[in-house]
């Protein structure tokens, strides 16, 4: 699991929430050094914690060969952009919001060397759209990788409309590196797993907010009666109230169906800060999480 491969010796992600710190480490544990950069210092030491706790976990499973310290070795947190400029590729993993997102490609654009990947980890946004925004939207690329990044096999990769072949060339080679299993989705807003996950999720939630069933009932339901492995709401708390959110709504707006209109229930839920497992509570309590805060 070192690295042999020279393209991509040092990778920058930006974001180091959940999705950030999961890439880091996979990064980290195939031997590239990565530089991880977050406007907040409190995010950057959150992820160091989970990235240690996650590799203890993977190590005493066997599935991780090397000592945590010596994968952690490799992630330096940062707060500075600039310091990204050497690294060919950069996985931007912020919150999924379309203006935040934007102002991240502009920064980036400036400081990245001419040749640099600028890949998105975005759910949901339209790629073309991000890649507008720089001067170079032929590098720009879909890499969306699934929760737990370490765990899960899948990595979704969307070309915008000027992504070019090396670009899309430089990205297959880089899962295929990191043993990640690709599929292709065009640039439609939630892509493939999005567009087909989230309205079920938004679905599991009106049925809640409608009385149908109560939250246990309803995920028991879903975990018997059709073979998942987590029911919706659980997976709604895991993935982040305010992503769901923010996914729905660049369904709703990018698609222009009722039928992807965000549950009140759901609104509300962000409104009052109610975001799932990484803030402690959802629509279940998540004592561990609210600890480490
Ligand atoms: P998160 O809320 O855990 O983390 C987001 C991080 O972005 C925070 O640490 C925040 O400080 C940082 N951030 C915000 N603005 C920034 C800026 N200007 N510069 C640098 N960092 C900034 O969110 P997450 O769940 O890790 O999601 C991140 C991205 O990954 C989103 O685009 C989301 O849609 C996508 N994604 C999420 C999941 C999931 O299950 N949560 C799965 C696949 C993809």
């Amino acid at each position: 699991m070192s690295g042999t491969n020279t393209v991509f010796n040092s990778i920058g992600v930006v974001g180091a929430g959940q999705m950030g710190a999961g890439i880091a480490q996979v990064l980290a544990t195939f031997g590239m050094k990565v530089i991880l950069q977050d406007v907040q210092p409190s995010a950057l030491n959150r992820a160091q914690q989970s990235i240690e706790k996650s590799l203890q976990k993977l190590i005493e499973k066997g599935k991780v060969t090397e000592l945590a310290p010596v994968v952690m070795e490799r992630i330096r947190p940062t707060t500075s952009m600039e310091e990204l400029g050497n690294v060919q590729l950069v996985i931007e993993a912020a919150t999924e919001n379309i203006e935040t997102k934007k102002r991240i490609f502009q920064q980036l654009d400036d400081v990245l060397k001419e040749s640099a990947i600028i890949g998105t980890n975005t759910s949901s946004i339209s790629i073309t759209e991000l890649a507008s925004v720089t001067e170079r939207p032929e590098q720009v690329i879909g890499i969306h990788f699934m929760n737990p990044v370490p765990l899960m096999k899948l990595v979704e990769v969307i070309c915008g409309q000027l992504t070019s072949e090396p670009t899309l060339e430089q990205t297959s080679m880089l899962l295929a590196l990191i043993e990640k299993q690709m599929i292709r989705s065009k640039d439609f807003p939630g892509f493939i797993v999005n567009r087909i996950l989230m309205p079920m999720i938004n679905e599991a939630i009106y049925t809640l907010y409608e009385g149908v069933g109560s939250k246990e009932d309803i995920d028991r339901g879903m975990k018997l009666g059709t073979n998942q492995p987590m029911g919706p709401l659980e997976l709604a708390d895991f993935i982040g109230l305010d992503t769901c959110l923010a996914i729905m709504q660049v369904l709703h707006d990018g698609l222009g169906d009722s039928k992807y209109r965000p549950c009140p229930l759901l609104k509300n839920y962000v409104a009052a800060g109610l975001l799932g497992k990484k803030v402690g509570h959802g629509f279940y309590e998540y004592p561990s999480a609210k600890a480490s805060q």
